[in-house]
């Protein structure tokens, strides 16, 4: 007797919104059905978990669903599906997969959204086609997830590959990052730190007039650097000349630490700044060792990456215990 059709629901919990979406179970994989994006009412756990709640129910409809994965932006402890720290919703050790898997009673999988990223873009996105993978996407921070040997490497506290928080500076007047310590890479190109000190830096600027002085945008972002980069402006340009070599060396130690082989980059700052982007990958093409120079790619699934990459593990979740 043919098995009945098995659905699985992708999360993406972010600071601000929900995504969600469904897919379909084949006997080796999943089909997209719908998508769905919602704003979220409050970050409070218990308001979220209603939201999870009454969102999953108007997706699945009359389907039952076999498995949810979440992927949240945070430290996650990947053995309890913990969510260990989240800061964009202000979390500390909640137990989000136990309480979605009771109130919703299917299994779950709570993972870090870059780790669901870079999974959904190695099953889905280039299937399988490259065993080992970096995914770095620059947003409002810089997260990293890591695929090597065709496995997530998650780490032992569920931290491996947090590239954001790899230092770029060592100076004394290094700038301090959200996580607490001085120098990070996060600290000067993730998006939320950028937009915080890059008023300042043109108010001290003394070189050739910048029209970034002027600029009525606020606040100032980096897509914004990087046009009056690509307009010749004195300051862009040699703002971005000396950013750029800091994460070129970074993704260049990362790839000579893992030997990935393939580089995926993405994110809004990397996708909207094309004279950034060019600097970076020159700057990682003169510091990565030739043997293990890893290719760089794009995102193929863009923002529906995680969705697909966390429905995916909670799938895997269910076909493990079938085996066990
Ligand atoms: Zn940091």
């Amino acid at each position: 007797m043919p098995r009945m059709a098995e659905f699985y629901i992708g999360i993406d919990l972010g600071g601000t919104n929900l995504r969600t979406a469904l897919f379909k179970a084949t006997s080796k994989t999943l089909e997209p059905v719908s998508f769905l994006k919602d704003n979220l009412r409050s970050t409070r756990p218990d308001d979220v978990l209603d939201f999870i709640e009454e969102t999953v129910k108007t997706v699945a409809g009359e389907r039952g669903i076999s498995g949810i994965g979440l992927g949240v932006a945070g430290m996650i402890s990947a053995g309890d599906q913990i969510v260990r720290r989240a800061p964009n919703l202000d979390w500390t050790d909640f137990p989000l997969g136990k309480e979605v898997s009771s109130r919703l009673g299917c299994v779950t999988e709570v993972i870090n959204d870059v780790n669901a990223i870079a999974w959904g873009e190695y099953v889905f996105g280039y299937e399988k086609k490259y065993p080992g993978m970096l995914c770095v996407f620059m947003g409002t921070g810089i997260g990293g997830g890591l695929i090597l040997d065709g496995h997530l490497v998650e780490g032992s506290h569920g931290m491996a590959a947090e590239i954001g928080h790899v230092k770029a500076v060592a100076s004394p007047d290094a700038r301090k990052c959200g996580c607490g310590k001085s120098g990070c890479i996060e600290a000067y190109l993730g998006g939320k730190n950028f937009g915080s000190w890059i008023g300042e830096v043109i108010d001290s600027w003394d070189g050739a007039a910048t029209k970034l002085s002027n600029d009525p945008a606020f606040p100032l972002h980096a897509g914004h650097v990087d046009e009056a980069a690509a307009a010749g402006d004195i300051f862009a340009l040699s703002l971005w000349n000396e950013l750029a070599p800091a994460l070129g060396m970074v993704l260049a130690n990362a790839v000579t630490l893992t030997d990935c082989g393939v580089l995926l980059m993405g994110g809004t700052v990397w996708d909207n700044c094309p004279v950034l982007r060019r600097l970076v990958t020159q700057s990682y093409n003169d510091f990565v060792n030739t043997p293990s120079r890893a290719t760089i790619l794009d995102s193929r699934l863009g923002d529906k990456a995680g969705l697909y990459g966390a429905a995916h593990r909670a799938f895997m979740r269910n076909l493990s215990s079938e085996i066990d």
